[in-house]
This record gives structure tokens, C-alpha cells and sequence, in this order.
């Protein structure tokens, strides 16, 4: 009775911070999802991403704007699982019980996806590590994976908004379109470099490894989030050669002198990788963070060793 109540005050106010003629305010983690909202909401929604393109997903630091603007959001979009250690502290101090699971305006768009990684449980350390202890929670370089966080989008923003769900429907359907032509020209572009190996800074990359038919053969941060130690770094070089790795991927927040230092010791290429829409100019939606990731990997590997 209770919860019915409490369901009951929700979605009264869910309905009272939705304008039937201003844009739904919504609130993402990540640039990442503040796309695909954009791509299914259009006109309809006015998005924000709490973590900026070009810092590490995992360690932000929110400012009181950002925790005013979570506060006036009618939804708040996440990746869940532990990818936002930062966010239980930011909702605490935002102090809105209407952001909590199981509420209208609360979405963890990590529940339909299948995960990978799920198997090997890793024990935290204590603090705000993100450490992929329940599966890796890079999910949404996987474009296949897409398909799931847009439904849930959708059904999100039209149970805010009912009267919008077939304009929701129909954007969504168009992004898929669109989604489902890239998917076509970017498998085929990768398909003369299956099986090929890489070694990885941060273990952002499985989804998108296992799509674009790439090997992770290892993480240069053995525990995600922890950098290596310099027994393990100084090993590492001729592990690379020895395993025939021909790319080692790095993000914009990377280690630079770091990557720079074991591309150099092992004569392996090294890439930086677009993680987040936004990360690189030219990968200003969704679908554009592919074309520059796949344009990138294809220029290096076509490259003269
Ligand atoms: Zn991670």
C-alpha cells in the first residue's frame, strides 16, 4: 500500500516536471548516453552530460551547477553498475528522493545488455575505485548495443511524456536505420583485420574488440582503474612482441609518456582511441565516434609496420 503510494507521488511528479510544450529536461552521466537521448527525444528533450568528453569517466568531480541541474532534471540517465562511482555522492548531495531506482525518472541502461566480464567478480578496494566488479561497463562501444539502450530510452521518455511516444518511436526507428548502414560499412572495413592483437591501457574496449573482430591480449592496468606497477610495465614490451601485437590503444586521458614509453620498447603502434562522443571534434554523435574509431584503427593498420 505504501509502495503503491509512493509509485502514486511519483508519477504525479514525474507528470509535474514534464511542459507539455518545453523540452524534457534530462540529466546522462556520459556524452555517450546524452546522445542517444538526443537521438530518440529530438526537439523534445534537453539533455546534459554530467561528465565531460575528455575526462575519465570514472573520477569526476561534480560542480554545484551540476548538482542544481540534477535536481531540476525529470530524468536522470546512467550506465550503472560501478562505471560512476561519483554519482551516490552527487544524488546525496542533490538530496532527490526521486532519483532512485525503480522510480520514472531514474534509468540504468546497463540492465538489458548482456555483460561481459560478469563472470570474474573482482573484490573492491575501499573508496570510489572503478574497478568493473560486476561485468565492464564499457558497454556502449558496442554499437549492436545501442538497439537496447535506445528502447529503454524510449520507453523512459514516453512514459514522462505519453503524448510524444510515436515521435519518440519514429526518431529512434530512423537512428537505427542510420545505425544499421554504419554497422554494415565499419564490419566491412575491419574484416581484413580479424584476429588482429592489441593491448589495452584501460579495458574500455571488449565490446567493441568482440564486434570489430580485434584480440585484447592484455590491459596495460591489470586491475581496471589501478595503474600498473613498474615491474609489470618494464615486463610488458617484449610480452607485446612475443604475442605479435600490432596496436596498443590508448584514450585522450591516458598516460602519455607512459604509452609513450611502451609503444617505443616494444615497437608496437600506438592509437588513441575516441572513448566518449564529443572526446575528438569529428565525433559529435553517436554514430560519429565509430566512423572516427574505425577510420583511425583502419589508417594504422594499413600503415608499413
Ligand atoms: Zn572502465
Amino acid at each position: 500500500m505504501v509502495g503503491a503510494l509512493a509509485a502514486l507521488v511519483l508519477a504525479l511528479s514525474a507528470a509535474a516536471r514534464v511542459d507539455a510544450a518545453g523540452p524534457i529536461p534530462v540529466v546522462t552521466t556520459s556524452t555517450d548516453l546524452k546522445a542517444l537521448v538526443e537521438a530518440v527525444g529530438g526537439d523534445r528533450v534537453r539533455a546534459e552530460s554530467l561528465a565531460a568528453p575528455l575526462q575519465d569517466p570514472h573520477a569526476i568531480d561534480l560542480k554545484p551547477g551540476q548538482i542544481a541541474r540534477l535536481k531540476t532534471a525529470a530524468l536522470l540517465v546512467r550506465i550503472g553498475l560501478d562505471h560512476e562511482p561519483w554519482l551516490t555522492r552527487a544524488l546525496r548531495a542533490a538530496g532527490e528522493p526521486r532519483l532512485v531506482r525503480g522510480s520514472p525518472h531514474y534509468l540504468d541502461t546497463s540492465t538489458d545488455i548482456p555483460l561481459l566480464q560478469a563472470e570474474t567478480p573482482r573484490l573492491r578496494d575501499r573508496g570510489p575505485v572503478h574497478v568493473h566488479s560486476y561485468g565492464n561497463t564499457h558497454y556502449w562501444l558496442d554499437p549492436e548495443n545501442a538497439r537496447p539502450m535506445t528502447a529503454a530510452i524510449l520507453e523512459a521518455l514516453a512514459r514522462l511524456s505519453p503524448a510524444d511516444r510515436p515521435l519518440f518511436a519514429a526518431n529512434r526507428q530512423h537512428f537505427l536505420e542510420r545505425l544499421d548502414a554504419g554497422l554494415a560499412r565499419w564490419l566491412q572495413a575491419m574484416a581484413p583485420y580479424r584476429g588482429t592483437r592489441v593491448v589495452v591501457v584501460h579495458d574500455s574496449w571488449p565490446y567493441f574488440a568482440r564486434r570489430f573482430g580485434l584480440v585484447v591480449a592484455a590491459s596495460m592496468e591489470a586491475t581496471p582503474g589501478v595503474p600498473p606497477s613498474p615491474g609489470a610495465l618494464a615486463a610488458l614490451p617484449a610480452r607485446m612482441r612475443e604475442a605479435r601485437v600490432a596496436l596498443l590503444l590508448a584514450e585522450p586521458y591516458s598516460n602519455e609518456s607512459v604509452v609513450r614509453q611502451v609503444a617505443a620498447r616494444s615497437g608496437v603502434r600506438p592509437v588513441t582511441l575516441v572513448p566518449s562522443v564529443g572526446a575528438d571534434p569529428a565525433a559529435a554523435d553517436y554514430l560519429a565516434l565509430f566512423e572516427v574509431n574505425i577510420g583511425r584503427l583502419t589508417v594504422a593498420l594499413r600503415a608499413p609496420r
